[in-house]
């Protein structure tokens, strides 16, 4: 037990202990929860830590780029309160971490080269999507079709809208998820995969498809189709009806989520406009 005087913390607004060094409240909040491992009762989206703190690349005018907003309780109490930036906020610095932020950039609507009815046709089934509010968006097509620029343009306009994205390479992360599958270790990261509100799998079952990679990939695709507010983006070189194939109770969630949203990438080779 750490000797609290010591450590120069006092009680706050909030009657917890916190750090006297930290200025800003919601991420004393944030830390004490953390340190005390219990639930705060602070509002959040997913597995919130204190790593998803970051309040860079947003210019927010609601917080003035604080992350937080103050309110007065109903006893006269200040509260704090996470800002809605902050989901935006989350999914910009994940998307940093995972090393696509030049995707971001590069790979948006405008640069989509629409030049045949089919790519007509992909972009518009994008856009609508994107600015939907429920609904899963499959693409399938061969390596090099532009499938990952079309989805990656949607990711882009859902966390602009302020949606708390994840981006999934399936190959990668399910190998590492297929690792742990018995262990606690593997808890977090899956319960992330399974709520987050928008979950882009890019290449699915890239790498093969076996009993693992099914039973991996239902337990993400079961809990999100139970929850009809998450969205999921799939790109991937499987047809649906080969998905279905492979597992029906699997390939039939997708199916039903993505109705009106299910496209087959142009043969052609595709470029960038
Ligand atoms: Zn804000």
């Amino acid at each position: 037990m750490e000797n609290l005087s010591e450590t120069g913390s006092r009680k706050s607004l909030h009657g917890r202990d916190v750090e006297q060094t930290e200025t800003n409240p919601y991420l004393q909040m944030l830390k004490v929860a953390q340190r005390q491992h219990l639930n705060s009762g602070i509002s959040t989206t997913t597995t919130e830590t204190l790593d998803d703190y970051d309040l860079g690349g947003v210019d927010c005018e609601i917080c003035g780029n604080k992350g937080y907003v103050l309110n007065t309780g109903s006893n006269g109490e200040l509260l704090t309160r996470e800002c809605e930036c902050m989901a935006k906020r989350r999914s910009l610095r994940r998307i940093r971490k995972s090393g696509i932020s030049d995707m971001l950039e590069r790979y948006t609507f405008k640069n989509y080269a629409d030049e045949d009815d089919t790519r007509k046709n992909v972009k518009q089934t994008a856009i609508r999507f994107a600015n939907a509010d429920s609904g899963w968006f499959y693409i399938a097509g061969q390596p090099g079709s532009g499938k990952t620029h079309i989805c990656t343009a949607i990711c882009a306009r859902l966390i602009d809208r302020g949606k708390d994205v994840y981006y999934m390479r399936w190959r990668d992360e399910s190998r590492l998820l297929k690792s742990q599958i018995n262990s606690q270790e593997l808890e977090e990261p899956l319960e992330k995969l399974k709520r987050i509100a928008v979950l882009y799998i890019d290449d699915f079952f890239k790498g093969g498809s076996n009993e693992a990679d099914v039973r991996l990939a239902f337990e993400i695709i079961n809990a999100r189709y139970n929850d009809s507010k998450l969205r999921t983006i799939i790109s991937t070189e499987m047809m649906l009806e080969e998905i279905l194939s492979v597992d029906e109770a699997l390939g039939s969630r997708i199916y039903e989520r993505s109705k009106g949203y299910v496209l087959e990438a142009p043969k052609e080779n595709y470029r960038l406009r």
